[in-house]
């Protein structure tokens, strides 16, 4: 058998605990950062700072860093948006406020997607939802298990499609900051702003990317994340392009998110990604 080499003094700026949807905890992603030798982690949970708190409260290791970090869904009128959030102070009163806000429209949108279930004549209750989340986030991958469970569909991608999916009969909105709120929130905390993973905004060419980015830059957006499992060479060329042409920081993330999404390993990805450490001095150059 072959083993893979291990992405040792190398980094992985995005991962997911159970303070969101991963499967680890904030202790356990530590543990594993050291194991496989990588010389830093950030721990970015959707809309939630709590893990990557519960990170940085460890007693430290010398051979590892552990950089705060947070993941912001923005609103967009199509795609989807991420941007992370590095370096930031996780006590800012503001971005507390902000966070418990998110938090609250999580909980109320879970509430009404069940009420929209029970009026579609589902036997189903936020209990059993919530008894399968396993105490973090409640999504809506946590309701399609138990509509599976209950045999309301037959897999969990019948969930969506019958049930969950956007402008599906019990699909909620969920309330969500607006990409200059989410950045603005990160720069008044302190942190550095940087758009995660491009392609999923579903820029139709490089041209309406690089629109997208100039926008994001002019409110404040501080880099792009251009390593990541799903980049490819040529995505992982194009966003390093971008990022030179317009001063923008470059980080680099698995998304691990453990079980979850169970062939995306910590620091490799899907095997060969490997992020060098130096991507952490340019993203401290830029929080100054
Ligand atoms: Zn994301
Ligand atoms: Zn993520």
């Amino acid at each position: 058998m072959e083993i893979a080499p291990r992405p040792s003094g190398c980094i992985d700026l995005h991962v997911h605990s159970t303070a969101s949807d991963g499967s680890l905890s904030p202790l356990k992603i530590i543990e594993r950062a050291k194991e496989i030798g990588l010389r830093a982690v950030a721990i970015t949970d959707h809309d939630t700072v709590e893990g990557s708190a519960e990170a940085l409260g460890y007693p430290p290791c010398p051979s590892l860093e552990i950089l705060s970090g947070i993941e912001i869904s923005a609103r967009v009128p199509s795609g989807t948006m991420h941007i992370l959030g590095y370096l930031l102070r996780l006590d800012d009163l503001t971005l507390r406020q902000t966070l418990k806000r998110l938090q609250e429209a999580r909980a109320n949108r879970n509430i009404k997607i069940v009420e929209k279930l029970q009026d579609l004549g589902v036997s189903i209750q936020y209990d059993e939802i919530r008894a399968v989340s396993g105490g973090g986030q409640i999504g809506r991958p946590h309701i399609a298990q138990v509509l599976v469970r209950k045999g309301a569909a037959r897999s969990l991608g019948e969930a969506f499609k019958k049930f969950l999916r956007k402008e599906g009969p019990a699909y909620v909105a969920r309330y969500r900051l607006l990409p200059s709120e989410a950045i603005q929130m990160i720069l008044r905390a302190g942190g550095v702003p940087v758009l995660s993973h491009p392609f999923t905004l579903d820029a139709k060419d490089e041209r309406e990317l690089e629109g997208i980015l100039v926008d994001l830059k002019e409110a404040g957006l501080k880099g792009v994340e251009v390593y990541y499992p799903e980049h490819g060479p040529k995505r992982t060329a194009r966003y390093e392009r971008l990022a030179r042409r317009h001063g923008l920081v470059m980080t680099g993330g698995t998304d691990f998110h453990g079980a979850a999404k169970p062939r995306v390993q910590m620091g490799i990805g899907r095997g060969d990604l490997r992020i060098p450490y130096r991507l952490v001095e340019k993203l401290k150059e830029a929080k100054d």
